[in-house]
């Protein structure tokens, strides 16, 4: 790893709710490995980094929007590894660069924007072949990390999970982070995913695609109905709920990913979906500074 991940803290979260209903719940605050670059990318990162080193490229190529992780995360991993980073941005070059794309540059990052309408084809042999050409020597990475070594890497996420354990839950964008969970799980564990988009429908068949394996209902519960409207939406009663969890527990999280995430759960035990004795780890991926968008004082962290 190019960060480091020991001592990484599991914060124990205290409510009559979880004591009535005799369950744990704690949250694994991978947040806490760095402000701006979101916990989960850099695991996602690994296996591509350690073969650009390696393979002695000169640097990794990915793609994403204005408002990626991902790329802000590719950026600061490849500034660290030594490693050069172009970023394939979706849209026209924008007048006044989002605080993602300003931090991608400070890292290093070279951006090159493309029109939507090309961007669309971005994961089509030749026009990835184009790009190849004009960066020979450095290695692609799909948007998102979505490919089985991301999974690959996100599975080494498992080696921090406490092995009483009994349920991992996350946030799903790609579905790249629940697959390494499926990947690193072990006996009596299972995984609960919460996808942050409508209509994700086909988590199963990512799951299968990132880890070449069909996990039964058994180890995988998706839980589809948190995405409050949709990517990136947001309703009063999200917003409400995550002023509460930091009001009682001190605990901030992003509207996007881990806000969604953390009241699914917690909507879960209310409503007894978890046997009582079970041991839950929410991952904090983080993406906190996604929170910056939202007008001053909606939040009251
Ligand atoms: C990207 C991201 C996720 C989703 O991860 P996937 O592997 O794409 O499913 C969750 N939380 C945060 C904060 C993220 O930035």
């Amino acid at each position: 790893m190019l960060f480091p991940t020991s001592n990484l803290p599991v914060q124990k979260l205290h409510d009559d709710l979880f004591d009535e209903k005799q369950v744990c719940l704690s949250v694994l605050r991978l947040d806490t490995i760095h402000a701006v670059v979101s916990g989960n990318k850099l695991f996602k990162l690994h296996y591509f980094l350690q073969d650009a080193l390696q393979q002695s490229s000169e640097g990794i190529f990915t793609f994403g929007g204005a408002y990626s992780n991902h790329l802000v995360a590719t950026a600061y991993a490849c500034r660290e590894a030594g490693l050069k980073s172009v970023a394939i941005v979706r849209g026209e070059q924008p007048s006044l660069f989002s605080p993602t794309l300003l931090a991608c540059r400070e890292y290093g990052m070279q951006l090159h924007f493309i029109p939507r309408g090309e961007y669309t084809r971005k994961d089509h042999p030749d026009f990835l072949q184009i790009i190849q050409l004009q960066y020979p020597r450095f290695l692609m990475i799909p948007e998102g990390g979505y490919h089985p070594w991301g999974a690959a890497g996100a599975a080494l996420i498992m080696e921090l999970v406490p092995d009483q354990t009994t349920h991992i839950c996350c946030a799903v964008g790609t579905a790249t982070t629940a697959s390494g969970l499926l990947l690193g799980l072990k006996q009596n564990q299972h995984v609960i995913a919460v996808p942050v988009l409508k209509n994700l429908y086909d988590v199963k068949d990512r799951i299968t695609f990132l880890t070449n394996r069909s996990f039964s209902l058994e180890k995988l519960t998706i839980l589809a109905d948190y995405h409050f409207g949709g990517y990136a939406k947001k309703t009063q009663e999200l917003i409400d709920s995550m002023n509460q969890l930091y009001q009682k527990h001190k605990l901030p999280t992003d509207f996007v990913y881990t806000g969604k995430m953390m009241f699914a759960i917690i909507d879960s035990i209310r409503k007894d979906f978890f046997p009582k004795g079970s041991k839950i780890i929410c991952l904090h991926t983080g993406g906190l500074q996604g929170n910056l968008s939202l007008k001053a004082g909606v939040l009251i962290f």
